[in-house]
């Protein structure tokens, strides 16, 4: 609706611009002679499109909010480029593009968006630090300080990781944009995102995602469109887990998995059922991990949950 307002209004303002410069048109028809109108006429031409121009860009609508963590979408017409943070983003073909915040992520983030018509365009995003909790937890010794002879798998295990992670990023169509679902019909949630994790009375690693509780055999469903990249069978820490290409640098990550039903390069739609809840590798017992990355930046499950996209 409020679109529909928006082409009215630049309607209506075009118009007149147009009826003034006929008006203006119309004195020069009297004082000048043919050569200097049929002059004019590239130059109405020229401002018939400078004004089109200026009506059509300056339009971009962004979903989400700035904060470290957070993903967000932007959408406009007409746009030729966008530079976030100096880094050329993937924009598909109906101008929808996507980035995000990394945990850590402080200070000021530049969006620049170059149109069509040659003008462009900045934002700026200031994020406030966010404060993260602390989560203790008391797990098997074993996968605090693996033993050796698990150190070359879990290296090998890694590198098929990495592998596959280096692969997303080069699908231009936005798949996301059918909007996000919960992986789980039950959304207990055990472990939030970004809590310093202390093992055994240790500091340890970060949480890079959402723990979500359940039984083992619950479904778990792909939370948006995309494109299966990688299944993992009983590594180590993951256990079982299938890793989404969303499209546009953005992935997902679903872990400990009971059983996996989908298939390398296997296209999902948003709410398929991809495996069962388990607890396989790295697992206090039977939840889902559920992990986002725009591209190796960590983004907070949640914030895509909050997006509304129109
Ligand atoms: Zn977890």
């Amino acid at each position: 609706m409020s679109q529909a307002i928006d082409i009215f209004l630049a309607s209506f303002l075009y118009i007149g611009l147009c009826f003034r410069l006929i008006q203006k048109n119309y004195f020069l028809l009297i004082f000048a002679k043919n050569f200097l109108v049929i002059s004019m006429i590239p130059k109405i031409i020229f401002l018939f499109f400078f004004l089109n121009s200026l009506f059509i860009s300056q339009n971009v609508r962004f979903y989400g909010e700035a904060k470290p963590g957070n993903l967000m979408i932007g959408a406009g017409d007409n746009i030729s480029k966008v530079l976030f943070d100096n880094k050329e983003l993937l924009v598909d073909k109906s101008g929808v593009f996507v980035f995000g915040f990394d945990r850590d992520a402080k200070g000021e983030h530049v969006l620049k968006i170059y149109y069509d018509n040659k003008e462009q365009e900045t934002f700026s995003f200031l994020l406030e630090k966010r404060e993260y909790g602390k989560q203790h937890l008391t797990i098997a010794q074993k996968f605090i300080t693996p033993p050796k002879k698990e150190l070359s798998r879990i290296k090998m295990e890694a590198e098929l990781i990495d592998e596959a992670r280096s692969k997303i990023g080069k699908i231009n169509d936005p798949f996301f944009m059918n909007g996000f679902v919960f992986p789980v019909k039950e959304n207990k949630i055990t472990g939030l995102f970004g809590v310093q994790r202390i093992l055994n009375n240790k500091p340890h690693n970060v949480h890079n995602g959402v723990d979500f509780a359940g039984n083992i055999g619950d479904s778990v469903f792909a939370i948006a469109d995309g494109i299966v990249q990688l299944i993992g069978e009983n590594f180590y820490y993951n256990g079982n887990f299938v890793l989404i290409d969303h499209g546009q640098g953005l992935s997902t990550i679903y872990i400990h998995l009971n059983n996996v039903f989908v298939k390398n390069g296997e296209k999902v739609s948003k709410g398929k059922v991809i495996g069962e809840v388990g607890s396989t590798g790295r697992s206090t017992g039977p939840h889902l991990h559920l992990g986002v990355q725009w591209y190796n930046k960590r983004i907070d499950p949640m914030s895509l949950f909050s997006l509304i996209i129109k």
